[in-house]
Formats: C-alpha cells, sequence, structure tokens
C-alpha cells in the first residue's frame, strides 16, 4: 500500500483531509471515512482523472459522510478526554499545573483546546513513563533484549517493531485502559522473536495476555476517538 495524495478537500462546505492510495492487487476504487479522513483506495492501473470521476459519483454520500467526520471531531474537541480507559472533564482552573482530582482534570487555558492541549502533554509525560515501565516489566518475560524504545504520536498504529528490535509505541495508548497498554507492549515484544503475524506469534502472545481479542476490540471501537482527541481545528 502506498500514499500517493495527500490534501485537503471541501465536501459540501466542510473540508476534511483526502488520502488516495495504491493498493496491490485491488480490484476497484473504493473509499472509506476513517479517523484519518476521506482514504480513497485504487489499483494501480487506475489513473487520478478515474478518481476524481469516482469521488463525483460519490459527492452525495460523502458530503454527509464528511459532516458527520467533522462532528466527531468537534466532539472529541471538547471538554473530556480519555485517560486509562475512563473518561475525564476537563475543568478550568486558574492557575498552576495539571491536576488529576477524581474523575476530573484541572488545566490551565482560556479556550477547551487550550486545556485539553496542556492535559495532553501532561499525558504524554506520563504514558512515557508507563510505557517504558511496562515494557522493562514484560521483556524478560518473554526473554526479550529490547533496544531503543521510542514513544510517539502516530495516526494510524498503537506501537511496531523495527527488523533490529527496536520498538515504538503510540503515546495515546495512556488513553487506553492499562490491560490494554499492557497487551500492546507485549504484542510488540513479542514481535522481537517473531517479525510476523503468524500461528506462532499469536500463541506467543496468548501465552502471556489470554484476553487479547478482547482488547483488540476496544482499541477497533475506540481507534477514531483516541486518535482524532486535539486534532481538530
Ligand atoms: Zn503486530
Amino acid at each position: 500500500m502506498r500514499t500517493v495524495l495527500t490534501e485537503n478537500r471541501e465536501f459540501g462546505g466542510k473540508n476534511a483531509p483526502l488520502k488516495l492510495r495504491e493498493v496491490k492487487g485491488a480490484k476497484s476504487i473504493t473509499v472509506r471515512i476513517t479517523h484519518e479522513g476521506v482514504v480513497v483506495t485504487k489499483p494501480r492501473w487506475v489513473g487520478r482523472k478515474q478518481v476524481e470521476t469516482f469521488l463525483k459519483e460519490n459527492n452525495g454520500w460523502l458530503e454527509i459522510q464528511v459532516a458527520k467526520w467533522e462532528e466527531q471531531v468537534a466532539e472529541t474537541l471538547s471538554d473530556q478526554v480519555l485517560y486509562l480507559g475512563q473518561v475525564y472533564s476537563i475543568r478550568r482552573a486558574t492557575s498552576g499545573p495539571v491536576r488529576l482530582a477524581g474523575s476530573e482534570f484541572w488545566a490551565v487555558g482560556s479556550t477547551p483546546q487550550e486545556r485539553l492541549k496542556n492535559v495532553m502533554d501532561w499525558m504524554l509525560r506520563r504514558s512515557r513513563q508507563t510505557i517504558r515501565q511496562t515494557v522493562a516489566r514484560w521483556a524478560p518475560e518473554l526473554k526479550v533484549a529490547t533496544k531503543r524504545v521510542s514513544i510517539r504520536d502516530q495516526v494510524s498504529r498503537w506501537g511496531s517493531c523495527s527488523v533490529d528490535g527496536s520498538l515504538s509505541f503510540n503515546w495515546r495508548l495512556v488513553m487506553a485502559p492499562p490491560e490494554v497498554l499492557e497487551y500492546i507492549v507485549i504484542h510488540e515484544l513479542a514481535h522481537v522473536r517473531e517479525h510476523n503475524h503468524s500461528k506462532r506469534f499469536w500463541s506467543l502472545v496468548a501465552r502471556f495476555c489470554p484476553d487479547y481479542e478482547l482488547f483488540e476490540k476496544w482499541l477497533d471501537d475506540h481507534n477514531d476517538r483516541i486518535m482524532l482527541t486535539g486534532r481538530g481545528k
């Protein structure tokens, strides 16, 4: 799969990112709305002109979907945030660093966006610590020597393992329940031993995380909400 175009497009007066991807073996043009926006995939032999015709033909549907998409972005921009799998309200503090009290975050900032940004910075620091600790705890269990562990903001993945065994994690995992974060750590550590999604890989994961299917489902269900947090205008 190769992204051949990324741009902002207007659909019925609303802007959304449009991504065009070339997929090996694809038979026709398809369109989906994801947390990334409008994602169009096409076979290699289909030209740009045909894609534009396809978009025109589906314009009515796209306008409705993009309007819904924008609403969802706005919702995640509001005064609530997921942390460790729970919803927290963000309240306006007059001073001081971000505080967590009961089911509320208190943060300074004159707009909901500013306050959310401050809470996200706070969560990012927590996340680094939590992910590194979790890796350190599970690596010996899986008999894996870890090299580099990096924690970043990724739009489309929770974690990855490179051929040389460097691991990278999406800091947004701290928005998921701790057991889900733990599962992703186990998943990536297992990749150091098995660089694929073979039966052997999954049975290795299951040995340390028998409920991994539930956690995969949780991530699927909450993917958009988590990935969209703080990304609106
Ligand atoms: Zn994997």
